[in-house]
């Protein structure tokens, strides 16, 4: 059900009779590209072709630290500021491995897009709900997909799968991404 929700928030995913020329363009590039620094997307883009996308050493390269913490059932994660200026993210130790990889992409894509309205920290619900707007968490759930699955590594895996989207190469995929079987399937279309 979690997942089912995450991935209604993916509109362009949504549709699978996109033009072929406009689905390559939507394959280069990531959400909200132009409100991240130059910078950070470098660093962004240099973890994208080794998958799975190595989310704990990206957010470390970004100068965040991340800790898999004990957490309220009902909370998936968080980023704060520290003392010394730097982000930490926390992830709900009690969920599934999948599940922490996109928590740690979803509170990168925070800090990436929304870092002014970070303040004292932002706490994401297992339906990502936080303080901030439903927008704006929509935001970083896009976001959040294209860093566990980026978009030009996806689509190389499906052609060499010879454009086969069984669920059987769905599965395959998602094992491979370290994301869900659903969250897959919505990206793969
Ligand atoms: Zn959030």
């Amino acid at each position: 059900m979690k997942r089912f929700l995450l991935i209604l928030r993916i509109p362009e995913l949504r549709h699978s009779n996109l033009r072929a020329e406009k689905r390559v363009r939507i394959l280069t590039d990531y959400s909200h590209r132009e409100r991240i620094s130059d910078k950070d997307f470098e660093i962004l883009e240099s973890f994208s072709s080794d998958i799975p996308v190595k989310v704990g050493a990206l957010a470390e390269a970004l100068g965040l630290k991340v800790m898999i913490a004990t957490l309220p059932m009902n909370i998936s994660g968080l980023i704060q500021p520290e003392t010394d200026g730097h982000f930490v993210i926390k992830v709900n130790r009690f969920e599934s491995k999948e599940r922490q990889r996109f928590t740690i992409a979803h509170e990168i894509a925070h800090y990436l897009i929304h870092r002014d309205k970070i303040d004292a920290g932002v706490v994401d619900s297992v339906l990502y709900r936080s303080k901030l707007s439903s927008r704006t968490e929509a935001e970083a759930d896009r976001l959040a997909a294209d860093i566990v699955m980026p978009r030009q590594a996806v689509a190389g895996a499906v052609r060499k799968q010879g454009g086969n989207r069984s669920e059987q190469v769905v599965q395959d995929l998602a094992t491979a991404f370290g994301v869900s079987k659903q969250a897959m399937a919505i990206r793969v279309g």
